[in-house]
């Protein structure tokens, strides 16, 4: 795995999760927040921890900022400081920097000011409940685009103990399925002689309607 260099500037509740994450799966991660407390709490979640105000170009070039691979901007209410500190990071030629926005305007703003990806995230989780409540078996999902979705499904029992060849999935729910998940192990490209057993999960990939009525099959 390549170590990567994460900065999290913020440490609320969204930050620190974000941190400790990343630490967890063995990256290196500073956290960096202007209020002393939160400094200390996280210092077992993460590499280092620091004290700054990132809204100061001072701050930002005694902690070597520009040589961090990723910048994630957790800074939650206070919309100046968030904005500030994007614009900074830029300018200082930090290559991706995510942050998240409270609302439609301090999202439009962080793109204009050039942020990399911009995460609102009350209404992602708010559509993430939804859809998980529209669709039950679906467990996991990557949006590609307005109309394409990767989705982890929890096979219907009345797949189990089939092979995909006699459940031909594609042909007759329009979606393929690119891997299969099995008690933690990922089978990759599965050939038409695998047999899926209950329990497993399938990463299939198609368009939002054929995978919505394929992850409500009983
Ligand atoms: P959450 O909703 O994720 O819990 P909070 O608003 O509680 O978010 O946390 C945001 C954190 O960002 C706070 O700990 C605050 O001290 C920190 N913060 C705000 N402004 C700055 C700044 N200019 N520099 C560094 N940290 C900041």
């Amino acid at each position: 795995m390549v170590k990567r260099q994460y900065a999290v500037i913020g440490l609320g509740r969204f930050g620190v999760s974000v941190a400790r994450k990343l630490y967890e799966a063995g990256h290196d991660v500073l956290g960096i927040d202007c209020n002393e407390e939160r400094v200390e709490d996280v210092e077992i979640a993460v590499t280092h921890a620091v004290v700054a105000d990132t809204t100061e170009e001072k701050a930002l070039i005694s902690i070597g900022i520009r040589n961090f691979d990723c910048v994630i901007v957790a800074i939650g209410n206070d919309m100046q400081s968030s904005i500030l500190t994007v614009m900074l990071l830029k300018e200082f030629g930090v290559k991706k920097v995510i942050a998240k926005a409270l609302g439609k305007h301090h999202g439009r703003v962080l793109e204009k000011i050039g942020a990399d990806w911009i995460i609102y995230p009350e209404r992602d989780m708010g559509e993430r409940v939804a859809n998980q409540l529209l669709s039950p078996n679906m467990l996991n999902y990557i949006e590609l685009s307005k109309e394409f979705n990767i989705e982890e499904i929890l096979i219907p029992l009345s797949m189990a103990e089939k092979s995909l060849r006699e459940l031909d999935i594609r042909a007759k729910y329009n979606v393929s399925v690119i891997a299969i998940v099995r008690e933690g192990e990922i089978i990759v490209s599965p050939s038409s002689d695998q047999i899926i057993h209950k329990g497993d999960l399938l990463v299939v990939i198609g368009n939002r309607e054929d995978l919505a009525e394929f992850s409500n099959i009983e």
